[in-house]
């Protein structure tokens, strides 16, 4: 079934000149970018995004890093996208993730793992809306 996941590409991975190497990853797997910006989220915006985590001892850690720069935020498409960029991403924790995953090649850290992608078609669409409307979606 085709679908639509949202992907960031976190301050980390802009910061280290990342941006190629996964759109080559995505584009190579076949899979669609239909919507793609740079954002510098505020505090408040990180929070927002993450608001699922708030509770969790990590959530400051987490959205000042992802409110440190620049992030590259892209809407996926494809057969089960959802899963595919998952596994392309790897386990949260890199040490976790398999060979010849995005976190396992150029993660250094659980907090600083490169790239974020929706889990499941609930949160991709709440993801999604978060950073674009649908005339920012190309064939939306
Ligand atoms: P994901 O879906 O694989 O991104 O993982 P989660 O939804 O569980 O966590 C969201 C993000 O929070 C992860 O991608 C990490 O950047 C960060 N994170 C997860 N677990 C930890 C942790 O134990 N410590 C810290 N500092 N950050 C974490």
């Amino acid at each position: 079934m085709t679908e639509r996941t949202l992907s960031i590409i976190k301050p980390d991975g802009v910061a280290r000149g990342l941006i190629g190497e996964v759109v080559k990853r995505f584009e190579s797997a076949g899979i669609r970018i239909v919507a793609m910006k740079m954002v510098h989220m505020t505090r408040t915006q990180a929070e927002g995004f993450y608001a699922v985590h708030r509770e969790r001892p990590f959530f400051d850690s987490l959205t000042t890093f992802m409110s440190s720069g620049p992030a590259v935020v892209m809407v996926l498409e494809g057969d089960n996208v959802i899963a595919r960029n998952r596994e392309l991403m790897g386990a949260t924790n890199f040490k976790d993730a398999a060979e010849g995953t995005i976190r396992r090649d150029f993660a250094t850290d659980i907090e600083k793992n490169v790239v974020h992608g929706s889990d499941a078609p609930e949160t991709a669409a709440f993801e999604i809306a978060y950073f674009f409307n649908q005339f920012e979606i190309v064939g939306g």
